[in-house]
């Protein structure tokens, strides 16, 4: 499933041709138009005439940035109140779950951080620094964190964009719904139902409007990438070759992680796990989806790995909804990206609040395409760093979210193999 193709419907079929071409070319193309058009209008000496028409070019990237914010909210109230209504976990292997999620999500984030730190990528180039950023410098109060998580009242998170207060309303009203749905249906009641498909359908139609957004990603790449040419010439781009490689060997040594892991924490051979899981993460890579995936990983998982039924559904089915480790990776790694690219230094508290924030995105990430871009926009402004600039990491999102994509599937896997133990499958339980 791509970006388009998503929520495709039976309507789709009808859809205009430009509308047909897949939305990895639309930003190829876009980006191919950029150029031209930022070469032409100056390439880092821009003519004071067309100041205004080179400053306009940034208005689509701004109205799909100020749209991707308004959604995020939206989307991780109700993927995470979705999730926890419609899925099945029982309860030890519930805990050992949520432990071992846990601990992944913050190995990625803290390999990504290593990475970002090490190899500095936004010092690779420059980039003027735009006069619309606010700095707010912000040190670490752990007692403010916790304050902070509370929120003075329930739909404030939503207006405020705050995303750790989010997920405390949005654990705290799925748990509660949980718990009702399973009492109701203990009695033999049915009253919970409504609820269930509403839900259902809010987070149908926010993915729907999230793919119309998408749909304008390449409008946004051309206006951002032709104004930067034109204004700052191919500098930044230097910057961004380096964010991508250093997001590439993060994720890697995040693959490797795995590996390890498996290899001691399991009975799976790590070779037979690569290979047994490649149709998995190719249809991960190729659909930017984890969601799409889904269905392969669990069943690649026991016919291609050997794992018990149990251990698959609870890694691929069920974690697979709260397990995001490239996406939590990618997002604390471009917040760091973007602060060196601005100059604007976070500070150890300041890393601590991005590993905070970006575990309840990426737990928010919904399994769909560029999800992570929206959820990315919350941990920006936890540590008051411009969402403008998240327009610059939207021309090589087509991308990397193929790649974090095969890292959330892989993650899933992990966990699937890690619950299912040391003891392979015996032939009566295959
Ligand atoms: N596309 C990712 C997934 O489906 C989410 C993200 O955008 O990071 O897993």
């Amino acid at each position: 499933m791509s970006q388009t193709e998503s929520t495709t419907s039976p309507e789709t079929k009808a859809s205009p041709w430009w509308q047909r071409i897949p939305l990895t070319l639309q930003i190829l193309i876009a980006l191919v138009v950029a150029v031209s058009v930022g070469i032409a209008l100056g390439a880092g000496n821009p003519n004071p005439s067309n100041a205004t028409l080179i400053n306009n070019l940034a208005i689509p990237a701004e109205l799909v940035l100020k749209a991707l914010r308004a959604l995020a909210t939206p989307l991780i109230l109700v993927a995470v109140l979705h999730t926890l209504m419609t899925t099945n976990i029982p309860g030890t292997a519930g805990r050992r779950l949520a432990v071992l999620l846990l601990t992944n999500t913050t190995v990625a984030i803290l390999v990504g951080l290593l990475v970002a730190n090490v190899l500095r990528p936004g010092t690779w180039g420059n980039v003027t620094t735009s006069t619309s950023t606010e700095i707010t410098p912000q040190s670490l109060d752990p007692w403010g964190i916790l304050k902070d998580a509370v929120p003075e009242a329930v739909l404030k998170p939503l207006v405020d964009n705050n995303v750790i207060q989010l997920i405390v309303i949005a654990l705290s009203f799925g748990i509660v719904l949980r718990g009702l749905k399973s009492e109701q249906i203990t009695q033999g009641k049915n009253g919970y139902q409504p609820i269930e498909d509403v839900i259902g359908i809010l987070f149908e139609a926010v993915v729907r409007i999230l793919n119309w957004v998408i749909a304008l990603v390449p409008f946004a790449v051309f206006g951002i990438v032709a104004k930067t040419i034109a204004m700052q010439g191919f500098a930044p781009f230097k910057s961004l070759g380096a964010f991508i490689v250093a997001v590439l060997l993060a994720l890697v040594l995040q693959a490797c992680y795995y590996l390890t892991r498996v290899k001691f924490g399991s009975w799976v051979h790590p070779l037979k796990f690569l290979t047994g899981g490649s149709d998995a993460f190719l249809t991960a890579f190729s659909t930017s989806s984890s969601a799409a995936a889904m269905p392969v990983t669990f069943e690649v998982l026991q016919t291609k790995v050997g794992l018990r039924e149990s251990s698959a559904a609870l890694g691929a089915l069920v974690g697979a909804n709260f397990n995001n480790d490239g996406t939590a990776l990618y997002e604390a790694m471009s917040a760091l990206y973007i602060s060196q690219l601005i100059g604007q230094h976070l500070s150890l508290g300041q890393q601590l609040i991005v590993i905070l924030t970006s575990i309840f995105a990426s737990v928010g990430a919904a399994n769909i395409p560029n999800a992570g871009l929206v959820t990315m926009t919350l941990v920006f402004t936890s540590v008051g760093l411009p969402t403008q600039y998240i327009a610059l990491l939207v021309t090589v999102d087509w991308f990397l979210d193929r790649c974090r994509t095969a890292i959330n599937v892989m993650g899933d896997m992990t966990v699937s193999a890690l619950l299912d133990g040391k003891k392979p499958r015996s032939v009566d339980e295959a």
